[in-house]
């Protein structure tokens, strides 16, 4: 968290800012007390009761702009912030404002008097804002170790460790990211995967379960308007992870304790990862911990199917490449795998930096696999799982067809169709016809006969004459017979169709 400010430079100050910043000034020269936090039981390591007799000091000049501005050049800070800033009330009128970045990232203005530090100027001169007021703290918290806690109800300081005000506490949980139920859950305390959140100073237990974590962090926010050292030190971190045990576990290993990593747990505290990520990083070093310590264990979403790798098998779903991938590795190596859901696709994306050679020899011929693993392309895991299967079944229906030394273009275009038909399926077939729909009426006869054949005419039709229609309808069954056919069977099926459009064309096998 970077709580520096960055300078943007001087502007003309526009009129109503100018109002609005003199009114400010004039209530602090009446009430030095605004800027003093309300002390939790009894403050003893911070300094402002102190700091406000100075301050008190310092007003009886509030009409006096010039010994003002000269007290804003020495001693605390926050009391310089305080003699800059209703020097301004004293003179009246503001003609220049600097403003710098925010942490948060929006543009504030300020008046530059004094020798202050802008941070300080800027919490003094934005008192009644709860998120800019805290930059005038954020030292102090540091150098006495304090806890200091701003809300819209006020200013908390305790120097005896974290003691979230009530106040605070109502306030973070209201404007949290989620919609939090009484029971500060998303409203799904009973979820198996979750984050928790337990404010130990507020007494208050958080819980977000896995499908309504966002990309946001939650400790962030709840911790947003506190200045301390660490003002992660009140909240303690941890996921929920407790499938219910379906098979027979024995001592199921996933009601044993654990504990994430100190990295893990340091990016979360500081707002580096979202809650999303958090779980998901969860859950992938608690796969490694049980990987390291070797055997086996499969769970799926909320259900945890012990050693049973059959049962967690026949749970998960998919297309058909992706299961015949994923059983065949997990039938043959003994492993954990933790999936917070049934998706095959989902554990295949998993295992793929580890298994990608095994997924692939499930599905396809070492030459395939190889050549998938060398030229990837975009595709996810699951895509290329497909890919090879598709590669895979399309060698080996092209290795039952013959080959053609010879053909003329009805042959040609028959035989393209077929195959296509064959290896990728209905659709790239219609696909294909729609790319290089031929012109001549025995042509278009024999291509209407193809769309007979898979039941896809009636939308074409308007595309052919009633002869062509008509044609082709007889076409049909020659051409269902040709997409069943193989070897020989196809050669025959081959010459018939030609035979039947009464195309004159030569056709000769290798
Ligand atoms: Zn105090
Ligand atoms: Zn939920
Ligand atoms: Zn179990």
């Amino acid at each position: 968290m970077g709580r520096a400010v960055r300078f943007r430079g001087v502007k003309a100050t526009p009129k109503t800012l100018e109002k609005d910043l003199l009114t400010k000034a004039s209530k602090l020269a009446s009430n030095p007390s605004l800027l003093i936090p309300k002390c939790e039981q009894h403050c003893r390591r911070c300094g402002y009761d102190k700091l406000l007799k100075k301050m008190e000091k310092v007003a009886q000049y509030k009409d006096d702009a010039e010994t003002l501005q000269d007290l804003a050049t020495r001693g605390d800070q926050l009391v310089r912030a305080y003699a800059a800033t209703i020097s301004l009330a004293a003179s009246g009128k503001i003609p220049f404002l600097s403003s710098k970045k925010t942490p948060e990232g929006g543009d504030v203005s300020f008046a530059v008097r004094g020798k202050v530090d802008a941070e300080y100027l800027i919490g003094v001169q934005h008192f009644d804002d709860p998120d800019l007021r805290l930059l005038a703290y954020f030292q102090d918290a540091q150098q006495s170790d304090l806890h200091i806690y701003s809300s819209p109800e006020g200013l908390y300081c305790s120097s005896d460790g974290a003691q979230a005000p009530l106040d605070y506490s109502k306030e973070m949980l209201a404007t949290a990211p989620y919609e939090l139920k009484a029971d500060n859950s998303c409203g799904h305390p009973e979820a198996v995967i979750g984050l928790m959140i337990d404010w130990r100073s507020a007494k208050i237990n958080i819980f977000i379960c896995q499908e309504c974590a966002d990309e946001v962090n939650l400790l962030h926010h709840l911790l947003s308007r506190i200045a301390a050292r660490e003002p992660w030190d009140d909240f303690d971190i941890d996921v929920r992870y407790s499938p219910r045990c379906v098979a027979d576990c024995g001592a199921c290993r996933m009601k044993e304790k654990f504990t994430m990593s100190k990295g893990l747990k340091e990016s979360y505290d500081k707002g580096q990862v979202s809650d999303v990520m958090l779980l998901s990083r969860y859950t992938q070093e608690r796969e490694a911990h049980l990987q390291k310590s070797g055997g086996e264990l499969y769970i799926s979403g909320d259900e945890c199917f012990g050693h049973n790798k059959e049962a967690f098998l026949a749970r998960l779903k998919g297309n058909e490449a992706e299961l015949i991938a994923l059983s065949g590795v997990v039938r043959n190596k003994p492993m954990p795998i933790i999936s917070v859901n049934d998706q095959a696709g989902r554990i295949i994306a998993d295992l793929w930096p580890q298994y990608k050679e095994e997924l692939l020899a499930q599905v396809a011929s070492p030459d395939i696999v190889k050549s998938i693993l060398a030229s990837p392309g975009n595709l996810t895991p699951p895509q290329l799982v497909f890919e090879a299967r598709r590669q895979e079944l399309s060698r080996s229906i092209i290795s039952r067809l013959p080959d053609y030394a010879l053909k003329g273009p009805i042959g040609m275009m028959a035989d393209d169709l077929a195959r296509s038909f064959k290896t990728e399926g209905k659709s790239a077939m219609v696909r294909m016809l729609d790319r290089n729909r031929p012109r001549e009426t025995r042509s278009k006869a024999v291509a209407y006969g193809f769309l007979v054949a898979v039941g896809e005419a009636e939308s074409h039709n308007w595309q052919y004459t009633k002869e062509e229609i008509d044609f082709g309808r007889y076409l049909g069954d020659f051409v269902q017979t040709l997409l069943g056919a193989e070897g020989n069977d196809y050669d025959q099926a081959l010459h018939n169709l030609l035979t039947a459009c009464g195309a004159n064309e030569d056709l000769k096998r290798k």
